[in-house]
């Protein structure tokens, strides 16, 4: 097992295989910054799949065990369920889960289960047409993403909802979101709006808490904490009383979780970074390139992870100035993966 410098070890990889999205949420990627004349990587700059195989072998022969594909938008990357296949047969490799806006699910939720997928994430921020239109700033409405939801879990997929909290966007909507996942077999996530990037115009004031969250959820339908199914999971967990149904929470800004944090994520051209909020990778596209051998890519990948510090979201809680976040440049979420 590979230890950083304050004793996490290497767990989880997060991949974007690509940057590209059918979407344009105000909080990712506004559409005011990726317009039409925006310039997405070129397909020679994006990893190719032999190329994620190798880094995920790398990878796991270091102890890792959770692979996430994200972006972007992972579905628009063309023969995605082939990826999946070939990842799960990696030695090591014990679970293969995907991030997505759930709206291409109804053509490939079928390939990608056959291919090995057990678990997607789909995000859905309101179930009100006009206000979720508005935040994923096409005008695209709820069904679509509802459909996507449901063709997953026909073909065997474990579904889990990802609604990100921003004030005065849809706060309103956190009480109808519980009401309605409630009595359904998926399990919702309320995600705290976080300082990723440098493009979405964050600042303290937009956030609605953990605890917010919670009270407004609670006076309608009263809720208990359980237990984390493991050490460093991000959500924090929460039962309808009286029932066996659940619900989490992400809080990555009022109650953070870095000393636990065990993922790394590659960007869909082959950085590695080992923060979300990193204003720097480690560019393993030009070592695939030049040749270096497997052993020396796993000794590589090993001493980057040895020498990680980070703790980014502890320093911005424990620093009360930050309040407005860092403006060190920071990656874009759409590019390191979500
Ligand atoms: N396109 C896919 C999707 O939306 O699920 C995958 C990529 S997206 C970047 C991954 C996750 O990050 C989504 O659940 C999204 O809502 C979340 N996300 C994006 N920007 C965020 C922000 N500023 N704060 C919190 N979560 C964010
Ligand atoms: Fe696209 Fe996902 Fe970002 Fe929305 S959150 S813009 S769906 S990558
Ligand atoms: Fe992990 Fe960085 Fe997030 Fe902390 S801020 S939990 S170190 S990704």
């Amino acid at each position: 097992m590979t230890l950083d410098t304050l004793n996490r070890p290497l767990k989880d990889l997060r991949i974007s295989v690509t940057d590209r999205c059918n979407l344009r949420c105000v909080y990712c990627m506004p559409k005011e910054i990726f317009g039409p004349d925006y310039k997405f990587l070129g397909r020679d700059h994006l990893l190719s799949f032999d190329e994620i195989v190798r880094i995920s072998s790398s990878f796991a022969a270091l102890g890792g065990t959770k692979l996430r594909l994200t972006g972007g938008e992972p579905l628009l990357r063309a023969g995605l369920p082939t990826l999946i296949e070939r990842l799960n047969e990696l030695e090591g490799i014990e679970d293969i889960a995907l991030t997505t806006n759930g709206l291409l699910l109804p053509r490939f939720a079928k390939a990608l289960y056959a291919a090995g997928l057990k678990r997607v994430n789909v995000s859905l921020d309101s179930l009100d047409d006009a206000r979720f239109g508005a935040i994923n700033g096409m005008g695209v409405g709820v069904q679509g993403v509802l459909d996507g939801m449901k063709a997953a879990a026909e073909a065997g997929l474990q579904v889990k909802i990802n609604m990100v909290v921003k004030k005065s966007s849809n706060e309103q909507d956190i009480v109808p979101m519980a009401r309605y996942f409630k009595d359904t077999d998926y399990i919702l996530r309320f995600i705290e709006f976080m300082d990723v990037g440098s493009t979405n115009g964050w600042d303290f004031s937009q956030v609605i808490s953990r605890e917010q969250i919670v009270q407004m959820i609670h006076s309608e339908m009263p809720l208990e904490p359980i237990e984390a199914h493991y050490e460093g999971e991000v959500a924090a967990r929460y039962r309808y009383k009286g029932t066996n149904r659940e619900m989490g929470i992400v809080s990555s800004i009022t109650q953070t979780f870095c000393s636990n944090c065990s993922r790394a994520r590659l960007s869909a051209d082959g950085s590695f970074y080992t923060c979300l909020f990193a204003s720097g990778g480690f560019d393993l596209r030009a070592l695939l390139r030049s040749g270096i051998s497997d052993e020396d890519l796993t000794a590589k990948l090993g001493q980057i992870w040895s020498k990680r510090e980070d703790r980014y979201s502890d320093l911005r809680r424990e620093d009360s100035d930050s309040k407005s976040g860092n403006t060190k440049p920071k990656i874009e979420m759409s590019y390191i993966g979500g």
